[in-house]
């Protein structure tokens, strides 16, 4: 008999940032295997723990595999009908802000898209927001008011390139791992490029680092302010690149002179040596990169730190140049396409903003919509108050699970089963989110799913099914479509294929773009089904036809910010580390990853080989810190804030800063009594980017 040859399809990892390509190949007996693409330029091959467990997690055990209404079985008529019909008769009864959707970074760009339009465009509101909220809204704001658009200048081949890197509230190891192979690869290969790590906690990342600044709690704007009036003072500035390609330098720098270095030291509580030093090498390298991910994000002076980072490489002309600039690195694996599709309340699509009129009109134009949102919507912490105070009337939630993972998620739970109407489009069926809608959708996987992704370094790949669709799943584009067309919208929604989606917002990028606005593309505006299916991995924006290089993109060594005037703007930063711990909660509480398992748990928690690597949920701990509140090594503790508890494992590590705890986020009330930290989080957010505090949070510890 002959045998069939198996399918290798070419796709993109699903989980982090780094965004890696995958080969999957499905064998004669329909088993899956995938490995690393060597052809991918974000991993060439590599994957991490995560990555290569991919088909350990595509079974069928808990899939939503039919719509369901109320708890009982319907077709896609009836729930599509009923979905249609409530968001109608809310809109009508109480207005367009009475609705919103809640979307993810897990959504492909062509389902972000299409949810994007029909809410800003059709609906006429901006309450779309995304669980990026939480990951990278302080860098899109920090990015926006410094060059005037949402744009990462550099590349990942820069962290290679570069002679010192700044890893700064980053566990690139266990968060980023391929991006941290890559440099620990260069790091070998050149001894003497330097690593410095700027983290509360001494995580693995530390382990190749020249230097570990166990930096306080959101000690980073003074930390940074104190490098600029050093760079300054050291005469290390790059006097010309200030003149013409920027403004804002003097007050930046007024700012800085805040505090003296007692002052840094203290605010940062550093030792005057240790900072000396960092300032040193930053000061004389030519060639530096600053990587800042969750642990300079997830703050409420978030924005501020992003500010005070890029304003040091502004000063010094560090940017855009083979081996220099500052470097955000998402967390999720489309948190930088969902920022270009509009997928953020307070932008449009195409990176166009939502409070300038001629943007708005142009947007509108484009698409021929009878509206337009004319002013930012409800981000991720003020729309789940909105559904908790019934300004939120009929919700939509895609692809996220935002009772595990908000701050303060005992009371998200609490909105949503009181919402008079929660839609969820999701892959499971019963997750801490899911059990409470009143519709629930069945969508497409991993592995099912088609369309396209953009990673942390603008690089856009295709996710390819090499699976069916099992049961009656689909794509989440597919179903938002056939929603709009039920309210009426069907001429605007004519999709029949993703590529046709991916075709018009390329349109939509190059429309009226003269290239004084970011993304000025126009290379796939008119591109085909065939097309689409051939995409190989590109950084976006892509260069105009007949423009090549084989080298990466980089923006602004010449300036050309996506500002009025072309010039960046410095921003003059002066907040504080905020105050948090006191009576009754003394200890600092650090949320955030571990290596081997990935947001809520839901698919890596499938694997059991990811599941050895740390079983149950713990609380990190200083032995100083144990020893003061009698606890000992793997003893239960209770962790307590002011709007909740949970129960974990001590686990004693001089890794751990002195009066911090760190406890992963991962961990549900699925899967551990009692282990859902993000209980504890109050919904305390950055003032410019909505982004929440996850990393600080005023706790106490007691043995349980
Ligand atoms: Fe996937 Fe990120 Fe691991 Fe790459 S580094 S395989 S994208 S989880």
């Amino acid at each position: 008999m002959e045998e069939t040859a198996p399918t290798i399809t070419k796709t993109t990892c699903p989980y982090c940032g780094v965004g890696c390509g995958v080969l999957a190949t499905v064998a004669a007996d329909g088993s899956v295997a995938v490995r690393g693409d060597p052809d991918h330029p974000a991993n060439f091959g590599r994957l991490c723990s995560k990555g290569s467990a991919l088909a350990e997690t595509i079974d069928l055990d808990g899939r939503l595999l039919h719509p369901e209404i109320d708890g009982r079985r319907a077709g896609w008529d009836e729930a599509l009908d009923r979905v249609a019909e409530t968001f109608s008769r809310t809109i009508a009864e109480h207005g367009p802000g009475s609705v919103a959707f809640y979307v993810s970074g897990q959504l492909l760009n062509e389902d972000y898209y299409v949810a994007n339009k029909l809410m800003k465009g059709f609906i006429g509101t901006a309450n779309i927001d995304t669980n990026s909220r939480l990951c990278m809204a302080s860098s899109v704001a920090g990015h926006r008011r410094a060059f005037g658009a949402d744009t990462v200048p550099g590349s990942y081949r820069d962290l290679e390139l570069a002679d010192l890197v700044v890893l700064v509230g980053s566990n690139l190891a266990w968060c980023h791992p391929v991006l941290y192979q890559r440099l620990a690869a260069a790091k070998a290969e050149r001894p003497e490029m330097k690593v410095i790590v700027v983290d509360p906690r001494r995580t693995m990342t530390a382990d190749i680092a020249d230097q570990h600044l166990a930096i306080a709690p959101d000690g980073d704007v003074a930390l940074f302010n104190g490098l600029l009036a050093h760079l300054a003072e050291a005469g290390a500035l790059d006097e010309n690149y200030i003149a013409e390609h920027t403004t804002g330098f003097a007050e930046a720098l007024a700012a800085a002179w805040r505090l003296d270095m007692d002052g840094t030291a203290a605010e940062t509580g550093l030792d005057r040596a240790s900072i000396a030093e960092f300032y040193r090498l930053f000061a004389t390298t030519e060639k530096v990169v600053t990587v800042y991910s969750q642990g300079v994000n997830q703050s409420s002076v978030g924005t501020d730190k992003v500010s005070a980072i890029i304003n040091c490489h502004l000063a010094t002309g560090r940017i855009g140049r083979p081996g220099m600039g500052p470097f955000s690195v998402t967390g999720q694996p489309n948190a930088m396409g969902g920022r270009e599709v509009g997928g953020l309340a307070n932008m449009l699509a195409a990176h166009m903003d939502i409070d300038n009129a001629a943007h708005r009109e142009r947007v509108q134009r484009f698409w021929g919509s009878p509206v337009i949102a004319s002013a930012q919507g409800l981000k991720a912490v003020d729309m789940f108050r909105a559904v908790a105070d019934g300004r939120i009337k009929a919700l939509w939630i895609m692809a996220t699970n935002p009772v595990d993972s908000m701050p303060d998620g005992d009371m998200v739970e609490t909105a949503i089963r009181a919402c008079p109407f929660v839609v969820v489009s999701d892959v499971l069926g019963a997750t801490d989110t899911v059990r409470h809608a009143h519709v629930k959708l069945p969508a497409a996987a991993w592995g099912e799913k088609d369309g396209t992704v953009t990673n942390s370094e603008r690089r856009m790949s295709r996710q390819r099914p090499f699976l069916p669709l099992p049961g009656e799943a689909k794509p989440d584009w597919w179903i938002v479509t056939e929603v709009a067309r039920r309210m009426g919208f069907a001429e605007a929604f004519p999709y029949a294929s993703p590529a046709e989606i991916f075709a018009e917002h390329a349109a939509l990028s190059a429309f009226e773009n003269d290239g004084t606005r970011d993304f000025d593309i126009g290379t796939h505006a008119g591109i085909d089904a065939a097309g689409f299916d051939a995409l190989a991995p590109f950084q976006w924006p892509a260069r105009r036809a007949g423009e090549t290089s084989a080298d990466d993109i980089r923006f602004f060594a010449e300036g050309g910010f996506f500002t009025p005037d072309r010039k960046a703007r410095l921003v003059p930063v002066t907040t504080t580390a905020p105050a948090r711990v006191g009576e009754g909660f003394p200890l600092v509480l650090n949320t955030g990853r571990v290596r081997d398992q990935w947001h809520t748990m839901t698919r890596t928690g499938k694997s059991r080989r990811l599941s050895q690597h740390l079983a149950e949920p713990f609380v990190e701990i200083h032995p100083a810190d144990a020893a003061k509140y009698g606890i000992a090594d793997a003893d239960l503790v209770r962790v307590t804030s002011a709007r909740g508890a949970v129960v974990v494992r001590a686990l004693l590590t001089s890794r751990q800063r002195e009066g911090s705890v760190f406890v992963p986020m991962h961990w549900t009330d699925q899967f551990a009594a009692d282990g859902r930290v993000d209980r504890l989080v109050p919904p305390l957010t950055d003032p410019t980017s909505g982004q929440p505090a996850l990393k600080h949070v005023a706790v106490r510890i007691a043995r349980f």
